[in-house]
C-alpha cells in the first residue's frame, strides 16, 4: 500500500501564525495556531510541530508559506525569500525559503499570505472557474492579489493596494492610522481604522451604524481602481471587516454610483455577481499553502 501525500502549509500573520498539515487538494487534516513572536522562538515551535504531525500521519512531502509583507517574491532578485521592510521584531531580512530548505529537506513554496488566499479561492473557492481575479483582504491591513490569465501577477514587487491614495470624503477628518499616508486605504479603512475612528472595536459596531456607510464608500473606490487597472472577472473580498453581511450591497452600489457606466456592461448587470465574499473564510489562506506545497512537490518530482 503507498502512504498517501501529506503536505505542510504555513499561514504567516501579523499576530498568528496558523499551520497545517493536509492531504492534496488543500484538505486540511491537522491545524494549530502560534503567535508571532520573535522569529527564534516562533519557527522551532512550528518545526516541531511538523515534526509531531509526521510521526502521527507520514512525512511531509512538501511545504507551502502564505506570508505577511512585504516579501521578496522576485525569483531573479539575491533576497528572493526574504521579509523585507517590517516594523514587526526580528522578521526584518528573514529568509523563508533559506530557512525552511535548511530546517525540513523538503521543496518550500513561498507567496504573499493574500496570493495563497487567492490560490485558494481560484481552486475551490468564489473564483472557481475564472482566470482574472482580485482577492482582497480587509482586515489588520488590507492587501490584494492580483490574478491574471490564471497567473499571479507579480513585478519588482508585489501589489500593494492597500496603500493605493483614496479620495476622502468630505466630511471624514480622521487622521488615518498608516504611518506613511495620509489618505491611503488601509489608513482609512482598516479594521484598525475603523475601532480608531468609532472608538470602539470594529466587531462591535451596529450593523445600522453610520461607520458602514464611510467605510463602503472607501472600499468601493477600492474596486472601481481594481476595476479600472486590473480588469477581473471577479473581485472577492476576505478578513474580519469584510464579513460585516451589511457591507456587501453598500459597496456594490456605490461602486456602481462612483464607477458612473465607465466599464464593461456585463460588471454593472451582475455586480453581485463581480463583487462577492470570499467562501472560504478564515481558512483560504491556510488551504491556499497546502495548494501551493503540492504545486512545489509536482515540480520538484
Ligand atoms: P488579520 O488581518 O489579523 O489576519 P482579521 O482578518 O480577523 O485578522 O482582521 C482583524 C481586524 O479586523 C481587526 O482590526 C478587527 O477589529 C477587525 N474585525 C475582525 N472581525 C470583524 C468583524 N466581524 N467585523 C468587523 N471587524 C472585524
Ligand atoms: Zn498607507
Amino acid at each position: 500500500m503507498t502512504t498517501p501525500l501529506l503536505f505542510a502549509g504555513i499561514e504567516a500573520g501579523g499576530t498568528k501564525f496558523n499551520c497545517v498539515i493536509g492531504k492534496p487538494g488543500g484538505d486540511i487534516v491537522h491545524q494549530q495556531q502560534f503567535s508571532t513572536a520573535q522569529p527564534s522562538e516562533t519557527l522551532p515551535l512550528i518545526q516541531s510541530y511538523f515534526l509531531q504531525q509526521s510521526q502521527k500521519y507520514g512525512p511531509i512531502s512538501a511545504l507551502g508559506i502564505g506570508s505577511f509583507g512585504p516579501v521578496q517574491l522576485d525569483k531573479h532578485a539575491p533576497d528572493y525569500g526574504a521579509i523585507l521592510d517590517t516594523p514587526k521584531p526580528g522578521w526584518q531580512g528573514l529568509n523563508w525559503l533559506a530557512y525552511w530548505s535548511k530546517a525540513l529537506p523538503i521543496p518550500v513554496a513561498l507567496q504573499t499570505d493574500v496570493n495563497a488566499a487567492l490560490i485558494a479561492e481560484h481552486s475551490q473557492g468564489t473564483g472557481m472557474g475564472l482566470r482574472h481575479l482580485v482577492y482582497v483582504t480587509v482586515g489588520t491591513g488590507i492587501g490584494a492579489g492580483v490574478m491574471v490569465n490564471g497567473e499571479i501577477l507579480q513585478g519588482a514587487s508585489h501589489p500593494e493596494l492597500g496603500h493605493v491614495a483614496v479620495k476622502r470624503r468630505s466630511d471624514d477628518t480622521f487622521a488615518g492610522v498608516c504611518p506613511f499616508h495620509q489618505d491611503c486605504l488601509e489608513g482609512l479603512a482598516s479594521g484598525p481604522a475603523l475601532t480608531q475612528r468609532w472608538m470602539m472595536p470594529a466587531q462591535q459596531l451596529p450593523a445600522m451604524h453610520p461607520a458602514w456607510d464611510l467605510q463602503a464608500y472607501y472600499l468601493a473606490q477600492m474596486c472601481v481602481n481594481i476595476t479600472l487597472c486590473y480588469g477581473p472577472e471577479r473581485i472577492i473580498l476576505g478578513g474580519g471587516v469584510a464579513a460585516q453581511g451589511q457591507l456587501l450591497p453598500l459597496i456594490r452600489q456605490k461602486f456602481v454610483q462612483q464607477i458612473n457606466g465607465y466599464c464593461r456592461k456585463d460588471i454593472i448587470q451582475a455586480v453581485d455577481t463581480y463583487i462577492q465574499r470570499s467562501s472560504l473564510g478564515g481558512n483560504a489562506g491556510q488551504i491556499g499553502s497546502l495548494l501551493l506545497a503540492e504545486a512545489a512537490f509536482l515540480q520538484r518530482s
